[in-house]
């Protein structure tokens, strides 16, 4: 993950910590009991999230993501899922060549009307926001960055393997983010802009597509991201109001005020309108602390963050797909 900008300071809007189904105030939490919603296992996700790790940093041009990779389209293909495989050599801002690859799995490959949901599965190779400078040229593993997007898309998929939509849905997982320098934008999101600007299947054009990124952090808060809101507004309203519905809305604040370039921006500029669901703390001002440092481990990581933006993508393929 790269840069990001509060755009102005806005009324703060506290997110409160820990679940928020265990608020009494909060009476659409009450309601999400009686009604019926999709399904979806928080634990599933984070066991996905643990196994991804297990392989150790899964950085471009080693074993670890040469064998995550296979995993990942084994997984898919187990869950029932119709797998594209783009392999990519890519140079990167440090004249570095990565063997990387985009993986895509497809249910309803023939619907024309498409729902996208994508996460970049690669790790940052260097920990270089860690306090201690000695860990900054080690890899990151990677749990709360890359592999929870992951990991709640697999459990989607484990899901969709059960219950097909009714529509045409993608789950790609786009490699070569996280492979950049702070100074210059055009060097993260490697895999995402190779994938627009050749898309692996003739023609490729969703109607929209949902970015999940950092969303395992303990006691996350996901803001409505700026450039989210303005390709794709009604996309992220519905997600917010289905959060809410869900009694998520302590987590999913209805409220905006950063931006955020990452893989969605590639999305965007090829005309798909897509949002990001990235963890953000806006009194902070900046990501999850483990972000970029040899911290971003297991323990920084939620089953009920992960449960929380699960059940919302979950039941917004269940409504509109
Ligand atoms: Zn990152």
């Amino acid at each position: 993950m790269l840069g990001a900008a509060l755009l102005s300071a806005m009324t703060l809007i506290g997110c409160a910590s820990g679940s928020a189904s265990g608020s009494t105030s909060d009476s659409a939490a009450d309601d999400a009991q009686s009604v019926e919603h999709a399904a979806f296992s928080g634990d599933s996700a984070y066991a996905y999230v643990a196994r991804q790790v297990e392989f150790g940093p899964r950085v471009p041009n080693t074993a670890a993501h040469r064998a995550a990779g296979d995993w990942l389209i084994g997984e898919l293909r187990r869950h029932g899922a119709e797998v594209v495989e783009q392999p990519l050599r890519l140079r990167a801002f440090d004249g570095t060549m990565l063997d990387a690859r985009n993986i895509m799995g497809q249910y309803n490959p023939d619907a024309s009307e498409r729902l996208l949901l994508l996460a970049h599965w690669d790790c940052r190779p260097w920990a270089d926001e860690d306090d201690d400078e000695s860990r900054h040229k080690q890899p990151v593993d990677g749990a709360n960055d890359g592999a929870s997007g992951v990991g709640v898309l697999l459990e989607i998929a484990r899901q969709l393997g059960r219950q097909a939509p009714s529509k045409g849905v993608d789950i790609l997982f786009v490699d070569a983010e996280d492979w950049g320098s702070s100074g210059d934008e055009d060097s993260w999101a490697l895999g995402a802009q190779a994938f627009v600007e050749n898309p692996p299947v003739a023609g490729y054009l969703p109607k929209e597509g949902i970015l999940l990124d950092m969303v395992g952090g303990k006691d996350a808060c996901f803001y409505r991201e700026y450039f989210s809101d303005r390709s794709a507004g009604a996309l992220n309203s519905r997600l917010w109001q289905i959060a809410g519905q869900l009694g998520y809305s302590s987590r999913f604040p209805n409220a905006s005020g950063f931006a955020v370039t990452d893989d969605h921006v590639r999305f965007i500029e090829a005309g798909i309108p897509t949002v990001d669901i990235i963890e953000y703390n806006r009194e902070a001002g900046g990501f999850n602390p483990r972000w970029h440092t040899s911290s971003d481990t297991m323990e920084g990581i939620s089953a009920e963050t992960l449960q929380a933006v699960g059940s919302v993508v979950a039941e917004y393929i269940r409504k509109y797909y």
